[in-house]
């Protein structure tokens, strides 16, 4: 039998395809390392237990389906119907018994992975919309989930780290995190030291006179701005602050 290919041949979405694919066994290898009982227990998500984070993922692959079938046929079809109604399907999510949240999981995964698959090359460009994004590509569709995978795999809080996520997607999501706050002007004096083998990287607020500065590897800088922990990460203050809000 012949495997099925990707119909995309960019090379540079063929990688992002991978990266986020790997996220995706990631997240399936921390669910599966965990028993139905421990499913009860809180996440790393305020008011959230894992049930809900496992719920939310897999229904975050079913709603980027969605975009990737409007990307395919032109017609409009959002990822939820509203903000209430994500919610509300997230809590039904977490009552559903532990063998059908796992297959939840499972299932909407492939079929999102189906989908991705299945787009032709011209198809990738089309504009889509999350709720309150503004209009991307739908190959933005791909970020979105790689994203989601690796952070919600830490947020089960079973012994994964931002220290699991590939260096790339540490990177870019440090970019998005700054780029928000940058928005929102929550970055102003505020600067981040990035420290690696090859020397130190500044980001933020790099021309404040008096800045507040938080250092530490990338990863340890990524799950503080991410607001997952601390962890690791140093300050010019006396408390490392907490990050600004990021979503
Ligand atoms: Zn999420």
């Amino acid at each position: 039998m012949v495997a099925r290919q990707d119909v995309p041949k960019d090379p540079e979405l063929k990688s992002a395809l991978l990266t986020a694919r790997r996220g995706t066994a990631f997240f399936g290898r921390k669910l599966n390392e965990l028993s139905d009982d421990e499913l009860d227990a809180p996440s790393l998500l305020p008011g959230w237990t894992r049930r809900h984070v496992i719920a939310h993922v897999g229904y975050n692959a079913r709603a980027l389906a969605r975009l990737m079938d409007w990307a395919n046929t032109g017609v409009e079809t959002p990822m939820y119907p509203s903000r209430q109604a994500r919610n509300e399907e997230i809590d039904h999510g977490a009552m559903l018994s532990p063998v059908e949240l796992r297959e939840l999981y499972k299932q909407s995964a492939n079929h999102l992975d189906v989908a991705w698959r299945d787009t032709p090359q011209e198809a990738w460009g089309h504009e889509v919309k999350a709720a309150q994004s503004r209009t991307v590509p739908a190959s933005e569709t791909v970020w979105w989930r790689t994203r989601e995978v690796w952070i919600h795999a830490v947020d089960l809080d079973n012994g994964a780290s931002f220290g699991d996520m590939p260096a790339d997607v540490l990177e870019r999501l440090l970019r998005d995190i700054i780029e928000a706050w940058h928005h929102r002007g929550d970055d102003q004096d505020l600067r981040l030291e990035i420290l690696a083998s090859g020397g130190v990287t500044h980001l933020g607020d790099t021309a404040a006179v008096d800045p507040v500065v938080v250092t530490g590897s990338l990863a340890d800088i990524t799950a503080w701005a991410a607001g997952r922990s601390a962890r690791g990460v140093s300050s010019n203050r006396t408390d490392v602050p907490p990050a600004p809000r990021w979503i």
